[in-house]
């Protein structure tokens, strides 16, 4: 990984402003923003610019911006609220997020199912969810990204995870073509789905089927969760949840500590005091420093332990 390289312009001032003058000009309902600050786009809060971020309000502009992104040769990334992302300092690229259209919610009483926008954030998911007492995703109310984040990286926590009560997914190809999976034809397994594969894909709405139970049992244990979380992890310091993946029947927090790595910091980015799976950003960290610490951590763990660790988090390339 190498967040740090020059802005590499790859298809050139004039071109890029072609290029994106051409792709606002076909969007019917979605705003185009140009160079958005990475920053404001990542829990982590690191990174430069990008080429371009377009709001997405509707499907036809989200296939328009593929189907020219293509053919044009830029690369195209759709991301939720940023909070499983390494941002770079540049990249080249134009940046989907679902808008307030892909936040929609529909529920049936009759068989418990739930459809979310693939946009909707997954605490509020929880909260609707608990509202009528409908168990199974509890979980949510810990993760601060969104249900498409939630179903490309099969989030889970609790011993629970996205794909348990998921029903079927609608979401675009590559090529911007719609399409239905029913979740028996997706291949879940942990922190990975088909959506998280090098092939591009976007997913537009997930829907769950979920059990009915007392609502104030659900509130509960969705309590139970919230007070584990402000326990164990850092609550004020920018992050992006667990950095690593655990390898099989381990766990990665503690290989980082018992590498005697808590602490350790590469600029500003430090393994956090609280959680050694997390790493924050003390302030002023730039994407560098954060792949600096990421490779040390796994030089470290494996001369220690002999254990290749993963990361979960995804890296913007
Ligand atoms: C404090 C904190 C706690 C966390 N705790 C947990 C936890 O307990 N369990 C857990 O699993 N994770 C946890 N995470 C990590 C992260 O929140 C989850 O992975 C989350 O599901 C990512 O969602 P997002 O919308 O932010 O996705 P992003 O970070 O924006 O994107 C992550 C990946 O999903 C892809 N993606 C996003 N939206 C879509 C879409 N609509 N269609 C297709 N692909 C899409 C992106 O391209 C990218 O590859 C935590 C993070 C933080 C900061």
């Amino acid at each position: 990984m190498n967040c740090n390289q020059d802005p590499p312009y790859k298809h050139g001032l004039r071109s890029d402003s072609l290029f994106l003058e051409h792709l606002r000009a076909v969007l019917k309902q979605s705003a185009l923003l140009e160079y958005p600050e990475l920053g404001r786009l990542n829990t982590w809060k690191l990174g430069g610019t990008a080429l371009a971020l377009l709001n997405a309000e509707c499907e036809e502009d989200i296939c328009s911006t593929i189907q020219n992104c293509v053919r044009n040769g830029v690369p195209w990334r759709v991301i939720g609220k940023g909070s499983n992302l390494l941002m770079p300092a540049f990249w080249p690229g134009v940046l989907i997020r679902l808008g307030r259209n892909f936040r929609r919610l529909e529920m049936v009483d009759q068989d418990f199912s739930a459809t979310f926008g693939a946009g909707m954030a997954d605490a509020t998911a929880a909260q609707k969810l608990s509202q009528k007492g409908w168990s199974g995703l509890e979980f949510l109310i810990g993760i601060p990204g969104t249900i498409g984040g939630a179903v490309c990286m099969n989030a889970g926590a609790h011993g629970s995870e996205t794909s348990d009560f998921l029903k079927s997914v609608d979401w675009l190809d590559e090529k911007g073509d719609w399409r239905r999976s029913n979740r028996d034809e997706l291949n879940f397994a942990y922190r990975s789905s088909p959506f998280n594969s090098s092939e591009k894909s976007v997913v537009l709405m997930a829907r769950f089927t979920l059990l009915s139970k007392n609502p104030e049992k659900v509130r509960q244990k969705m309590a139970k969760f919230h007070a584990f979380r402000i326990e164990r992890q850092p609550q004020k310091q920018p992050n992006c949840g667990s950095v690593f993946r655990n390898p099989p029947n381990g766990n990665a927090a503690k290989l980082i500590e018992a590498s005697g790595l808590k602490g350790k910091s590469f600029g500003g980015m430090q393994i956090s005091e609280k959680h050694s799976n997390f790493m924050v950003n003390l302030g002023g960290a730039t994407s560098d420093d954060a792949v600096k610490l990421i490779e040390f951590v796994r030089e470290k763990v494996w001369i220690d332990h002999k254990v290749e660790l993963r990361t979960e988090v995804h890296t913007l390339a």
